[in-house]
């Protein structure tokens, strides 16, 4: 350890003053000024540790390191503790022992981890060791949020905060980003483009509930594809080498072997960052449910047979990246353009591009019929804005909806602590004339709403938990929701995908709900144009 290390303890205490500041903008003012004071190699892991995630999401290492583990070595922290000097650790150092927490694998490993933590731990004042400990929890409760982060590295490094969101969006690691600004500054974030292999944050788009208002907002015209109910994949490809990423950039190749060959075979391109959507289909190349998909992406150790058991379709929709050239800031047009010069048809999604209504209406149905969810409508001139929900994307999705009798609520916390806000929604049972749960939801409702349900669910009041009230089976909500799910967990045997409560129906007696006979029926019904689960 050199003099010239910035301590732990620094660290620690601007958490601890975070802890404390409930403005965001002098959040950001008081990390900043840390920022400014470290040596460059201390930046990166400072930042990570401040917001409590100390790997970049696609990074592959894990601390994987339980709440119960560290409160049992946390005692003997505070024995020695006591005997104690004031700490000598140091930012450098306490990085270097997460990375080693995470390095531990194999048998053994735990005990490997344990020790790590156990000397970290040791060499911690007590203050250190409460933010050591949420950090290895990844519950940092302080306030900094990726957004206020990327404002202080902003303000530490006089950058154009615009250009900092930019650059997170492209390489999906805080640290690095601040590091880049501050040591590089506007020079160094203007030249951060698509790395092949480095996965980027996915544009996302806005729900509508009204296709006209889709033509009132893409002045140049709109293209319309199907939505599949499948998981999203950004693919990279470089020189016959492909490695596939999730909506939550977690690299999830191997899983998609056969994922892997199509692009191989199919996508004309030497280097390439394309993206899409992977569909669960039956023997007959229907879609199956959502729910056959992720048993694919959970068997990543026997995918020998998951391949033929749960074959999947892939339909490509976007490029981002061809041949060392980034087409982000390209119009929607032009990437569709190049996307398809370098796929076959079979592997992109189905669309047209039209101004018409009916003609929108009858795609929908075509894009239902055949098992999808919905469709996309995507405004032809837009650029392709990373990591950001916008309108120049809308989904379209018609729901179904059921009323349901709410059971039961759990109190809710941070932004809605002092409500019951957590709704556990039953569907009547005929045969005992008993209500039995198929699901929970926190969705929908405004404040006021919140407020109501609150008291009204407190008259209702049957016994009392300590997260959960149980209510008379009294008060109807209406749910939209997109797909009933068997469930081994509920005793109904049914679980609503996506539950939201769209609005309360207080002139609805419990008697008038739906059953759970309904339930079974529209379950059913989901395989007229689904593939149905082996
Ligand atoms: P959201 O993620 O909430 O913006 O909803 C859009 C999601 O729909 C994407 O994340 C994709 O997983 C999925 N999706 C299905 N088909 C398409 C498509 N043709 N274009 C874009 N997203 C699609």
């Amino acid at each position: 350890m050199t003099e010239a290390q910035t301590s732990f303890q620094d660290l620690a205490q601007l958490c601890r003053d975070l802890e404390q500041t409930t403005s965001r903008n002098e959040k950001a003012e008081r990390i900043g000024e840390l920022l400014k004071n470290l040596k460059r190699d201390e930046i990166s892991p400072a930042v990570r540790m401040i917001v409590g995630k100390i790997f970049p999401d696609w990074d592959e290492r894990v601390l994987e390191v339980s709440g119960r583990t560290v409160w049992k070595l946390l005692p003997k922290q505070r024995q020695r503790q006591a005997a104690l000097l004031p700490s000598h650790l140091t930012i450098l150092e306490a990085y270097r022992n997460f990375s080693e927490i995470a390095a531990a694998s194999g048998p053994g490993s735990r005990t490997k981890k344990e020790r790590v933590i156990e000397s970290l731990l040791g060499e911690a004042n007590s203050l250190e060791a409460e933010y050591l400990t949420r950090m290895l929890l990844h519950e940092m409760r302080i306030g900094v949020v990726e957004g206020v982060m990327l404002e202080a590295i902003a303000k530490a490094s006089g950058s154009n905060i615009t250009l900092v969101r930019r650059a997170m969006m492209i390489l999906g690691d805080l640290g690095e980003v601040a590091d880049l600004a501050l040591t590089g500054g506007k020079t160094a974030l203007e030249q951060v483009t698509i790395r092949l292999f480095r996965p980027v944050r996915l544009m996302m788009a806005e729900m509508s509930y009204d296709l006209s208002e889709i033509f009132g907002e893409h002045k140049s015209g709109t293209a319309f594809e199907f939505k599949f109910d499948g998981a999203r994949i950004q693919v990279h490809k470089k020189d016959g080498e492909v490695r596939i990423f999730s909506r939550r950039l977690t690299d999830v190749t191997r899983s998609l072997p056969d994922v892997v060959e199509t692009i191989q075979k199919e996508v004309r391109a030497d280097e390439a960052l394309v993206e899409g959507e992977v569909v669960a289909v039956g023997p007959n190349l229907k879609p199956l449910p959502f729910q056959e998909l992720m048993r694919r992406f959970r068997r990543a150790h026997e995918i020998g047979h998951a391949i033929h058991e749960i074959p999947l379709k892939l339909y490509l929709f976007d490029i981002l990246y061809l041949n060392g050239r980034q087409l982000i800031d390209l119009r929607y047009e032009e990437r569709w353009a190049l996307l398809s010069e370098i796929c076959p048809p079979e592997i992109l999604a189905e669309r047209i591009v039209t101004g018409d209504l009916d003609e929108v209406q009858r795609f929908l149905a075509k894009a239902m019929n055949a098992g999808h969810e919905g469709l996309m409508a995507k405004a032809l001139d837009s650029p392709y804005v990373l990591g950001v929900r916008g309108r120049n994307w809308f989904k379209i999705k018609p729901a179904d909806q059921l009323d349901l009798v709410i059971v039961a609520a759990d109190w809710g916390y941070g932004r809605r602590s002092g409500w019951l806000s957590n709704y556990h929604l039953a569907a009547r049972d005929e045969a005992s004339g008993t209500y039995l749960e198929v699901g929970k939801t926190f969705k929908g409702l405004t404040d006021d709403e919140f407020e109501w349900m609150t008291r009204r669910l407190q008259q209702l009041k049957i016994s009392e938990g300590e997260y959960t009230v149980s209510v008379k089976p009294e008060l109807v909500v209406e749910v939209a929701y997109n797909e009933i799910q068997k469930s081994p967990h509920y005793k109904s045997g049914f679980a609503l995908r996506f539950a939201r409560i769209v609005r309360i129906r207080e002139d609805k007696r419990p008697e008038e709900a739906d059953t759970i006979e309904r339930m079974r029926t529209l379950f059913e019904k989901q395989f007229e144009h689904k593939g149905r689960p082996i």
